[in-house]
């Protein structure tokens, strides 16, 4: 076959051989500068009109294949680029782009000028505007939540907004500490839901859920939905007398492990059924064990030097150990942290 245009012989397309064809028909028509939006809350790059949150440089060739698309009669064009970063929002990008058409492949090296500009995606935006559907609160049964349990439940949340950005483009808007709990303003209702189950199974507690109508959207109904998790009235370390034995609190999740101090038998409670309950005032201390003349452990109290026998029933063997000492009684505690705070 010859050439229509320069009369070479060989393969041709269109009439036309490679370099003609390619002179002819540009692969693509370069731009001098490519701008794409930059989320300035998360750093998102709106690519091909999705916010995408990664590795700029990974995501160049799908902003090329966007921005720079191939010309007829070429149906796709692959760029291969190297950048330079000139300043913190401009790369000078070197593409060569290489595309086919029937037997003739081409290849077009341009220059472009990628330009960060700054933007809000829509996920940050919402999160700027407040906007919440669900809420979550945090309580804790007829005392208020200790300035640790308050830092422990911010992290968690925090971890789990953290997570649930990228998975679900969920979110917290807004938390507020109040009347001795945590109030957490979330995205979505469903959201709302799976933070506070996690919550009441991290922490120990119980969860109810409450929803308000308040509005319509898109002819639907749209609800409020509240989830008040309601931790457990304990703490780990606390002394509670519950059915007339005294018991120290040794774990709490989704349920509460007491500890029979005279038995030193674990049971697990659900919370709601320690409603009746209630703390014992004790102290919690590394004493030495002795022996009395009659043959009992004894323990003294640092402080005021008193003695008592242990009452609970585990062989006692002289030495240091862990004590509960409540107003009438001393045993030995199987909690291994430090005394509550
Ligand atoms: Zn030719
Ligand atoms: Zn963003």
């Amino acid at each position: 076959m010859f050439c229509v245009e320069c009369g070479r012989e060989g393969p041709t397309v269109d009439g036309q051989c490679a370099s003609c064809f390619a002179t002819r028909h540009p692969l693509v028509e370069p731009r001098p500068h490519v701008d794409v939006p930059r989320c300035q809350a998360c750093g998102a790059f709106l690519v091909a009109g999705a916010w995408i949150r990664g590795d700029l440089d990974r995501l160049i060739p799908r902003i090329l294949e966007e921005k720079v698309p191939p010309r007829a009669p070429f149906r796709r064009a692959d760029h291969a680029h190297v950048a330079h970063r000139e300043d913190d929002s401009n790369l000078l990008l070197t593409v060569t782009a290489s595309g086919r058409h029937g037997d003739v492949e081409v290849s077009q090296a341009f220059r472009t000028r990628l330009r960060l500009k700054p933007s809000l995606c829509d996920v940050c935006a919402k999160q700027r505007s407040r906007y919440f559907e669900g809420i979550v609160q945090v309580r804790a049964e007829g005392r208020e939540l200790t300035p640790k349990e308050i830092r422990a439940v911010r992290t968690f949340v925090g971890a789990r907004a953290d997570r649930a950005r990228e998975s679900s483009r969920d979110f917290v808007s807004r938390t507020e500490e109040i009347h001795g709990g945590l109030d957490f303003y979330v995205s979505t209702n469903a959201f709302a839901k799976e933070l506070a189950r996690d919550l009441a199974s991290t922490y120990g507690g119980s969860v109810t859920t409450t929803s308000k109508l308040f509005g319509q959207r898109d002819g639907r109904e749209v609800f409020r939905v509240t989830s008040l998790v309601r931790l457990s009235a304990f703490q780990v370390g606390d002394v509670v007398r519950h059915k007339d034995r005294v018991s120290e609190v040794v774990k709490i999740a989704t349920f509460v492990t007491l500890r029979d101090l005279e038995s030193g038998e674990e049971r697990r409670f659900k919370p709601r059924d320690l409603k009746a309950a209630r703390r014992v005032d004790a102290e919690r201390f590394e004493a030495d064990v002795g022996v009395a003349a009659d043959g009992r452990a004894v323990v003294r109290h640092p402080e005021s030097g008193a003695e008592r026998p242990i009452t609970s029933r585990a062989t006692v063997r002289p030495g240091s150990a862990r004590v509960v000492w409540t107003a009438d009684a001393a045993y030995l505690s199987g909690v291994r942290a430090p005394s509550k705070t």
